[in-house]
């Protein structure tokens, strides 16, 4: 099942823009240049988008070796002499109709999983429990948007015998869309919650839109409440109130090794109904049909390693799924018993001798293998990039064109050196470059035998095992032993936080981030990193210190520097970052700077009203005309700074200040000649002011989760301080907790964990004596006594499960920020800053 560019020609019925004798096969659908893999066999999509237009980056993929196109817009085809563009009316159109194409050709039964939450790990589960009886290929984690979907289907192969795909939305009218891709004839419906709210006027028109994945699905599985009562669809439902369903729950109960039994009950005659309305299972796919009748109406039982609620509901699901599809109960009975976590964090550490180490523990398989790479490659920058790899198991392929493949991904990636673990990998030499230092193992053991005889200096490691290698092992080897305090930055969080504000802008509204003080807290150079890896236009910086930390990382975006100090113009220069340029007296030193041959991009700061840096309006006058004599001064942006851009009672005043804004940069450009760039919005201006968003806005404390009214629900935690509980004591009554004997006696017995952050780490004593308490277990603990400088007591008596070890939530995930600010009497960004640099930062991404 291939495509020629011809016959994808002819599906698309799109025309030719320009056309070489080459008609090649092609297996990869790009729609962006960093998920490269294989040139040669690529088709890239040039994705409209308000931020980030594909076409942009046709030169550089043509450069690196793809000569397969699909645009939108001309395009120079003089650079691209050896290229084939297709030219249709819109190219996302164009890649979900190729997929839907594809998909058509396949009779397999396809399940389509979408709701609120658990769509990922509910596949993730089907694709554990399902893979003894199917070829099974399913989305590559958390792939279910309009983009993700096709991108999936395409990964649809003759062999495969069944297909689990996801589906997210977040407006109305995608789901449309993503049903044509996946046409999905068995469907699951998790859930609905709160989540994607924005895009929806109510509950029921979310609802309504999710369900339009089944329009055409022969049977739905959901919880039962979730049924509509009219309907072409069947459903098998499940209940675990008491409420009618073909998979009724009795009882559930925890067991002793901390997971549940679920006893359930499962009529027969609407099981078996429902299963011949299955047209599309074919008799051979019907795994074990006969079987079904026999279940009857018995009581039946499964096990699972997990207790939480929503792993109960995800583990209904699946198990309704296996019965719909006629898998004996006894196998589902043992297959549940092995169910695994679904491990979608991708951990960024400090390991030893300076290394990054990057720890992939989501499934090795070859979609997520080269979305490691290229994540990795990403925090590398041009540095050294190592690979630790297992076999790759179940892959379907085999092993000559899987490691062919493979060693691709890790070419493109330009990685520098492989160690691989497992009986198989060793195949991958073949396909590498002489030059290329590979190492293999036959297992994890032999290697952490020899580790200590490489050599591990300075350089980005990525470690992508298969679970039956446990790596974990390797990674514990290789993390620097630290601080048990740690601040947990969600970079996928931070992603989503930016496209949210993204959303927001107005039409040709370029994005510069702030990421001063250390990115918030957060570490400039891996958000940096992530946001170049996201193209915004342009970072901010408070100290030339901070511009060249990022420089010396790898970045290469333009930075503008708010407060750059004479002496370090010339550093500026080197560095190719850009100053702001407040005072008359600075722009003088600058242009003397600059006529002796150093030109500088400068960003001209105008005082509004905040009464900080920059020129007044009676300073215009001389501004211009010393800029007049100073051709060698390039303007690039003017732009001033908003008092209270989130502050209703001040909005007369915003108004204000925009109004002389736009006056004093209308002198200013009148007098250039030319037109820079204008900009005022802070994160609570692209929130509030869209009528001021310019030509760019400077999104901040907005990146971090933390916004307006009408944005804040949108928004995700990125920040979590934690701490681990160190020790745990019964105290007597009449004692006293900590310094001075500040709790005073205690009049009860209490039990008092330590734990392992003070104010040293950002903790302020404020937070003491019961003000602040900390999350733990999903209870809050107060503190008691005063904070000292490296740890904290917290009166645990009410959480009697609380153990040495556990995690302690300073702030985070259920754990507002704003409760702590609160208490310490500031806000957000000081919370922020204040997390000490001794705090080890920690990021991941799922
Ligand atoms: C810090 C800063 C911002 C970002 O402010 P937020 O309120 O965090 O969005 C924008 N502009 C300037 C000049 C800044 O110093």
């Amino acid at each position: 099942m291939t495509y020629t560019l011809s016959d994808i020609q002819q599906i698309l019925q799109a025309g030719w823009l320009q056309k070489t004798e080459a008609d090649p096969t092609l297996e990869h659908l790009l729609f962006d240049s960093r998920s490269m893999a294989a040139p040669a066999v690529s088709l890239f999509f040039a994705l409209p988008g308000k931020h980030r237009d594909g076409h942009r980056f046709i030169p550089e993929l043509y450069a690196q070796g793809v000569r397969q196109f699909v645009v939108s817009q001309m395009v120079d085809t003089q650079k691209l002499p050896e290229a084939n563009i297709l030219k249709v009316e819109n190219t996302l159109d164009a890649l979900q109709a190729l997929a839907a194409f594809h998909r058509a050709r396949f009779k397999i039964p396809v399940i389509g999983i979408t709701g609120s939450n658990g769509k990922t790990v509910v596949k993730e589960w089907l694709a554990q429990l399902l893979s003894p009886d199917f070829d099974l290929v399913r989305s590559p984690k958390s792939y279910n948007s309009q983009i993700g979907v096709p991108l999936s289907v395409w990964q649809m192969q003759p062999r495969n015998t069944l297909a689990i795909f996801e589906a997210g939305i977040s407006q109305p009218g995608e789901m449309e869309r993503l049903e044509k891709i996946i046409r999905p004839t068995i469907g699951v419906f998790t859930n609905l919650g709160p989540a994607h709210q924005e895009g929806f006027s109510s509950d029921a028109e979310k609802l309504a839109e999710k369900m339009r994945l089944f329009e055409r699905a022969d049977t739905l599985v959901c919880e039962a409440r979730w049924a509509p009562k009219k309907t072409a669809t069947q459903f098998f439902t499940w209940s675990k109130n008491g409420e009618a369903a073909d998979l009724k729950v009795l009882k559930i109960e925890n067991n002793k090794t901390g997971g549940v039994k679920i006893w359930a009950e499962i009529p027969e005659v609407r099981g078996r109904k429902t299963l011949e309305r299955q047209q599309l299972l074919s008799p051979e796919t019907i795994i074990g049909a006969e079987q079904k009748s026999e279940i009857g109406n018995r009581k039946s039982e499964i096990a699972i390693p997990f207790s939480d609620p929503a792993s109960i509901e995800n583990a209904l699901h699946c198990w309704a799924v296996m019965l719909l599809l006629g898998i004996p109960q006894e196998e589902i009975e043992q297959r549940m018993l092995r169910l695994e976590a679904v491990e979608m964090r991708l951990e960024v550490k400090a390991a030893i001798h300076g290394c990054t180490l990057i720890n992939d523990a989501y499934s090795n398989d070859l979609a997520s293998l080269r979305l490691a790479l290229q994540f990795a490659r990403q925090q590398a920058g041009t540095g050294k990039l190592t690979l630790i790899l297992s076999d790759i198991l179940q892959s379907g392929q085999p092993g000559e064109k899987l490691w062919k493949v493979v060693a691709e991904a890790v070419r493109t990636q330009k990685v520098a050196r492989i160690f691989g673990i497992g009986t198989e990998i060793a195949a991958i030499r073949a396909n590498l470059p002489a030059t290329m230092e590979t190492v293999f193992y036959p297992d994890t053991e032999a290697f952490l035998e020899k580790i200590a005889e490489h050599d591990f200096q300075e350089e980005t490691i990525l470690l992508k095992g298969a679970r039956a290698f446990t790596f974990e092992r390797i990674a514990r080897r290789l993390e620097q032993k630290a601080h048990k305090t740690v601040l947990e930055v969600n970079l996928s969080a931070l992603a989503h936080n930016l496209k949210t504000y993204q959303r927001l802008l107005q039409p040709g509204a370029k994005m510069m981030v702030m990421v001063k003080a250390e990115g918030y807290g957060a570490g400039s150079a891996q958000v940096a990193k992530l946001l170049e890896f996201h193209q915004v236009d342009y970072l901010g910086v408070a100290y030339a210190d901070e511009g060249i930390a990022l420089r010396q990382s790898g970045v290469n975006l333009p930075i503008l520097v708010l407060n750059p100090e004479p002496a370090s113009f010339d550093v500026l220069w080197r560095f190719r970052l850009e100053p702001e340029v407040y005072s008359l007296p600075m722009l003088d030193e600058i242009a003397a700077f600059a006529s002796a041959g150093k030109p500088l991009g400068i960003h001209l700061k105008l005082d509004t009203g905040m009464h900080r840096l920059g020129f007044e309006p009676a300073d215009i006058p001389v501004l211009v005309e010393k800029l007049r004599e100073f051709p060698s001064l390039h303007v690039v942006t003017v732009f001033s700074h908003l008092a209270a851009s989130d502050a209703a009672q001040h909005d007369d005043f915003t108004r204000r200040q925009a109004a002389v804004f736009s006056e004093m940069f209308g002198q200013i450009s009148n007098a250039l000649g030319y037109k820079p760039l204008r900009h005022i919005c802070n994160t609570g201006g692209i929130e509030h002011w869209p009528e001021f968003h310019f030509d760019m806005v400077r999104l901040g404390i907005g990146l971090y989760g933390i916004g307006g009214k009408k944005i804040s629900s949108q928004l995700q935690t990125v920040n979590s301080l934690k701490a681990t509980i160190s020790q745990i004591k019964t105290i007597a009554p009449g004692e006293t907790v900590g310094y001075n004997r500040n709790s005073g006696p205690l009049t009860t017995s209490k039990r008092i964990a330590t734990i392992s952050i003070g104010y040293a780490d950002g903790l302020l004593r404020l937070a003491g004596g019961g003000r602040f308490s900390a999350l733990l277990r999903g209870q809050r603990a107060p503190t008691i006594g005063n904070i000292c400088m490296d740890m904290t007591m917290l009166d645990v008596t009410q959480i009697p499960d609380a153990q040495v070890g556990d995690d302690v939530t300073i702030f985070g995930e259920n754990a507002p920020v704003q409760d702590l600010a609160e208490c310490l009497q500031t806000i957000p960004y000081e919370v922020f800053t204040n997390v000490s640099e001794r705090v080890k930062r920690v990021y991941w991404q799922e």
